[in-house]
């Protein structure tokens, strides 16, 4: 078995080029014998090299929808760099409308930098990790709240110590324009995309376009205009369609250590207290959690672990032990 996979177009060609980066399988599953990313490169001129990347995730849209949009509409010639636009590196779970993928189980954001002799999860990782990441200066990787959280919408940077790196990655979040951006500190077992490009020193602009609902206008709106001022400002681009739009004062925060998730200790029913923007103090009650097959059971309050801003919320009742109940964040400086 050939564990590279077939690329079917030139990476590093130029002008605009789409096609697919086809993966086989050891074993077909529901009759397919093939995995196939869809890609599309746009190349001109001498700007930088920025991957997009959507559908790490199989139940969060607006990435993918946005990537098909930006590669039908960008003509080459006004781009200066290149484009590799990947808006589903995820495809069975994309197909299954999952988090994660049904042919191995496993979550595509937490098995980094993968395995070339893995499963096919870690082995679309380990091409990414190996073959695009080297090639790429700038990563924009697109999630949501999927169907399990609603977040504010935001961007996602990663904390660096170096001055003058962390003024280049705030200037590509301010250019991003979200609502909220969210500063991330992960330990070293966290194997996430965006966490491995920063660790190589590519700039990372992660972001979650809201989440726990359909698509609408204005999720699609917040990943569209997030990477088209972005690229803006990388220069690869002239100003955003729309300038004259009204402009988030992006608020930044950071969300690390346990006490920035709040987990559901139980399965259960929880009926949340409090919502997105809320802000609240560490003891306060956060909500409260019924057993499902003991609904005579007095509900028992869960209590806020940290004091800061509520950017997270569980957007359904019916949780599970371990599921996140709320993202509580607090002020970058403060
Ligand atoms: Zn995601």
């Amino acid at each position: 078995m050939g564990y590279e996979p077939r690329v079917e177009i030139d990476l590093a060609g130029a002008g605009k080029q789409v096609g697919r980066v086809v993966f086989p399988l050891d074993e077909p599953f529901q009759g397919r014998s093939e995995i196939a990313l869809p890609v599309c490169v746009i190349a001109n001129g001498k700007g930088p090299a920025v991957s997009l990347w959507g559908g790490n995730h199989g139940d969060e849209y607006e990435g993918p929808t946005v990537m098909g949009q930006l590669a039908r509409e960008l003509d080459p010639a006004a781009v200066e760099g290149r484009l590799l636009i990947l808006p589903a590196i995820n495809p069975p779970a994309l197909q299954n409308r999952s988090r994660t993928s049904p042919i191995d189980g496993k979550n595509m954001n937490r098995v980094w930098p993968g395995d070339r002799q893995g499963t096919i999860t870690e082995r679309i990782v380990a091409w990414l990790a190996d073959s695009v990441l080297p090639a790429s200066d700038v990563l924009m990787d697109c999630h949501t709240g999927g169907d399990a959280l609603e977040l504010i919408p935001m961007s996602m940077s990663h904390h660096t110590d170096d001055a003058a790196e962390r003024a280049r990655i705030t200037a590509a979040h301010l250019s991003f324009n979200a609502p909220l951006c969210v500063e991330l500190r992960l330990g070293a077992n966290r194997a996430t995309a965006a966490g491995c490009a920063h660790e190589r020193g590519l700039l990372v602009i992660g972001s979650e376009s809201g989440g726990g609902h359909p698509v609408s206008p204005a999720s699609l709106a917040n990943c569209y205009f997030g990477i088209r001022n972005t690229l803006a400002h990388l220069e690869m681009l002239p100003a955003p369609p729309a300038p004259g739009r009204p402009r988030h004062a992006t608020r930044f925060t950071r969300k690390w250590g346990h006490q920035a998730e709040m987990l559901s200790d139980s399965d259960g029913i929880f009926i949340p207290f409090r919502g997105l923007w809320d802000e609240v103090e560490e003891g306060e009650p956060a909500g409260q959690i019924i057993p499902r097959d003991q609904p005579f059971e007095a509900p028992r309050t869960l209590h806020f672990p940290a004091s800061g801003l509520i950017a997270g919320r569980a957007a359904r009742s019916g949780v599970a032990a371990g599921d996140v109940l709320y993202w509580v964040v607090r002020d970058a400086e403060g």
